[in-house]
């Protein structure tokens, strides 16, 4: 199985006070490098999807430039794209809000989806002296062009869908059938973000992760909904964020059994410094960082992953379900 750390590597904001263009702030730029050479240093590789924010700002361009300068090949530059601070910003009103429904780049005019992409695109080339081939849309939010606009922009790969996650009462995609298998879809590979479902009940688990549609149904059925509670099913992120680390070796575990490829451990770089994510705040809050290398050492530990970067998985031969 191979391993990719994912760091959706962006500007800190409120994550439940709106869109706005300004909210760009970065001051968790020496947490994020100190995070990034920890995992180097470990063995790992690691995939940053860097935001227009975060390369735009001075402390982390900085960063970035460090990074750059260690020439190392463990790290991967992909693009995420926040459209809300993303130039051009034509959705925007006056003050330089954006509503939710546009949160989502994927539901952005065309042309609009395509400007920012553009922006952002050329943005971290002209960084890190590299054109981006891997795509992670802000908030998940991928839409009826995303793909025809990474074709066009020489993307790849798309690590954007999240399994089992249904952002529809947001205005945003249904990943709800979606598992953690990846997929050709117009000319690009995707790989969604792993989830999953754990269960006391190993066999009922290992439905859940191949069919989730009978997660749905159990969501619909007050018996079902009981017995599901008995068999303590739950479905969670493999990230370290509200994640405790014995949940995360189970997910490892049902995702390995279930004969799962590819592995992406996700987390925002925001969360690495205390206070700035709802991960990272609070009595209980984890210390993102350590709970990330501790995982990873312990996921390195007897080959059971392969280090990876997302352009370095293993890709499907000729199989494409457009
Ligand atoms: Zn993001």
């Amino acid at each position: 199985m191979e391993c990719a750390v994912v760091i959706h590597t962006e500007e800190e904001f409120d994550w439940n006070g709106g869109f706005n263009r300004f909210n760009d702030n970065v001051s968790h730029h020496t947490q994020f490098t100190t995070t990034v050479k920890q995992l180097l240093d470990i063995g790992a590789k690691v995939t940053l999807a860097l935001d227009y924010a975060f390369i735009n700002s001075p402390q982390g361009r900085q960063a970035i430039e460090e990074l750059v300068g260690l020439a190392s090949p463990n790290i991967e530059f992909a693009s995420h794209l926040h459209p809300w601070v993303t130039p051009p910003y034509s959705e925007s009103d006056s003050e330089g809000n954006v509503d939710e429904y546009h949160s989502f780049a994927g539901n952005l005019a065309r042309d609009l989806e395509f400007d920012k992409l553009k922006t952002l695109t050329d943005a971290i080339e002209a960084l890190t002296h590299h054109a981006p081939t891997t795509y992670l849309a802000g908030r998940y939010g991928i839409g009826e062009n995303t793909y025809e606009i990474l074709h066009a922009l020489g993307y790849k790969t798309d690590i954007s869908p999240s399994a089992f996650s249904d952002f529809t009462s947001m205005g945003g995609p249904d990943f709800s059938s979606t598992t953690n298998g990846h997929y050709v879809k117009q000319g690009i590979e995707v790989f969604p973000h792993n989830s999953a479902f754990l269960s006391v009940v190993g066999p009922l688990a290992n439905y859940l992760n191949k069919k989730p549609e009978l997660f749905t149904r159990i969501q619909s059925s007050t018996p079902l909904k009981l017995l599901s509670k008995i068999a303590r099913v739950k479905k969670l992120r493999f990230s370290p964020e509200g994640v405790p680390i014995y949940e995360l070796k189970r997910i490892y575990s049902r995702l390995q059994q279930t004969g799962h490829q590819h592995l992406i451990l996700s987390l925002h770089s925001s969360s690495l410094k205390s206070g700035l994510t709802p991960y990272s705040t609070g009595n209980t809050a984890a210390d993102i960082g350590e709970s990330t290398v501790e995982i990873m050492t312990w996921l390195l530990n007897n080959n059971k992953v392969i280090p990876s970067l997302v352009s370095e998985f293993s890709r499907l031969e000729k199989a494409n379900n457009d």
